[in-house]
């Protein structure tokens, strides 16, 4: 046993439930970093949210509506830039700038996918984002099935060879999305495996926990450009069923595979930027946001509209504020996060002489779900800080998470060079019934919900950016 899992088992024995050991050490340990009056900001910010006193719902309606899908490098990508540029000034942002970010275009063109033996029925897919075309006419080929990548990685060539795999992966449905790492490498991994046996084509079970006849897009690796890759698509659950069922019958079963779909040279988009300046003289400011792109086939409302609209609309919340707080607000919306995270890797590279000035950071990015948890990636000395924060969220049901964060895709990259980060985190037990599908949109999204998430940010945002203390000064925990 590593002795920090034992160190932990031994914390868990002599804490209450419920209670970290971290907090329980810095409640005891110190005087109150934020004054009644700072408290009572945090409380008004927190009701005023609540009680839907913010522009959220007003922003992600007019982002999906007037903007819609949000493909990187498409008409719609562009469309979001100016729109977020023009919502920041509207709103009052006392600085609005872009940040070019340039990644290679993925394009979706025509698909069709059909099984041709034993009975001929179509099937309901969508290309994965980073396919190659099949050849003009499309391929035919005799379907074998795995039950997971890591079967598809054991098998032989001669199994492989010639076919189109059949990658039968269901995802498990949890709060916290736990499902999702087992299954995605599958969409990750599954063409290159499958090219590297000889095999022609790659039909995925949707990384989704839906039943509905929506196919699950998302990004698949494409190695250096120099990797041999297949054409990959995902099936929805109802047609991955089916052609499960068939298969378990016995017998040949031929599907017909035609994708257009490639990438068409590099694209220049931009993250966009909004900073609300602090009352210190320190150039220093607490980071919030989400991702500007989204997936093609909805209008990206609770992936990533949400997480968009939610932070924009928290900072004006502190922007309205009669005393603005110590330290600046920057809320960064990320430019192709769904194809790589190229806007989150732009962001973090031009902070990296610069990282005690981004003082934390948080990123909306898991659907639209209420907040339940809080947890932090901070050094100690922040501690009391961070308690005091966890008892101002925890009004709103939110529950104290520990210290393990990830910061997000995007703000993951800041974590990476040794940044602070926190996670408030969303119920995600409906997120992958929408995840990258033609239902994410507006109507799923429950107002009451939203308002509690901005509620969350805002409370977080106002007293990170009164902190007493920096949150990475000090050593910040190791990872699990
Ligand atoms: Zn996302
Ligand atoms: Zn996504």
């Amino acid at each position: 046993m590593e002795l920090k899992v034992m160190k932990r088992l031994l914390a868990q024995l002599v804490v209450p439930a419920g209670m970290a050991y971290a907090l329980l050490m810095a409640a005891a340990a110190n005087a109150a970093p934020y004054t009644a009056t700072q408290l009572d900001t945090a409380r008004q910010l927190r009701e005023r949210a609540v009680a839907g006193d913010s522009p959220v719902w007003v922003l992600l309606e007019s982002l999906t509506s007037e903007v819609g899908p949000r493909l990187a490098g498409s008409a719609g990508d562009a469309k979001a830039v100016a729109w977020a540029a023009s919502q920041f000034r509207n709103l009052g942002f006392d600085r609005v700038w872009t940040q070019p970010v340039t990644f290679p275009r993925w394009r979706r063109g025509a698909l069709r996918v059909d099984i041709v033996e034993p009975a001929a029925q179509p099937l309901v897919a969508i290309a994965l984002g980073g396919s190659p075309a099949t050849p003009p006419g499309g391929i035919s080929a005799d379907v074998v099935r795995f039950a997971s990548l890591e079967e598809l990685e054991q098998a032989e060539a001669a199994a492989v060879s010639g076919r189109l795999v059949f990658i039968d992966r269901r995802m498990a449905r949890s709060a916290d999305g736990s499902g999702y790492g087992s299954a995605v490498v599958g969409r990750s991994r599954g063409s290159l495996v499958t090219a590297a046996k000889g095999g022609v084509g790659l039909l995925l079970r949707s990384i989704g926990t839906d039943s509905h006849r929506l196919p699950h897009t998302g990004m698949m690796r494409v190695g250096d450009g120099t990797e041999p890759l297949v054409p990959a698509v995902a099936l929805s659950n109802p047609d991955a069923d089916q052609l499960a069922r068939l298969l378990a019958n016995g017998g040949t079963v031929k599907v017909h595979l035609e994708v257009d779909a490639g990438f068409d040279g590099q694209y220049t988009s931009a993250n966009v930027i909004g900073e609300i300046r602090g009352t210190s003289a320190a150039q220093e400011w607490v980071l919030i946001g989400g991702h500007l792109d989204s997936w093609d086939p909805g209008t990206g409302a609770v992936d990533d509209g949400a997480g968009v609209a939610i932070t924009m609309a928290a900072a004006k919340l502190l922007a309205d504020l009669p005393e603005r707080p110590k330290r600046g607000i920057r809320v960064v919306l990320f430019a192709n996060e769904e194809q790589g995270v190229y806007g989150g890797k732009a962001y973090a590279a031009s902070q990296s002489g610069n990282l005690a000035a981004n003082l934390v950071a948080a990123e909306s990015d898991f659907g639209a779900g209420r907040i339940y948890r809080f947890s932090y990636h901070v050094a100690d000395p922040a501690l009391p800080a961070i308690r005091a924060i966890f008892e101002a969220l925890a009004p709103l049901g939110i529950a104290d998470g520990g210290r393990q964060a990830h910061g997000g895709a995007d703000f993951g990259q800041l974590k990476a060079l040794g940044g602070a980060v926190v996670d408030l985190q969303q119920d995600g037990t409906a997120y992958f019934d929408l995840h990258h599908t033609a239902d994410d949109t507006l109507d799923k999204v429950d107002p009451a919900a939203l308002n509690q998430n901005v509620a969350a940010y805002a409370v977080f945002a106002y007293l990170a950016a009164q902190s007493p203390v920096p949150f990475d000064s000090g050593t910040l925990p190791a990872e699990e």
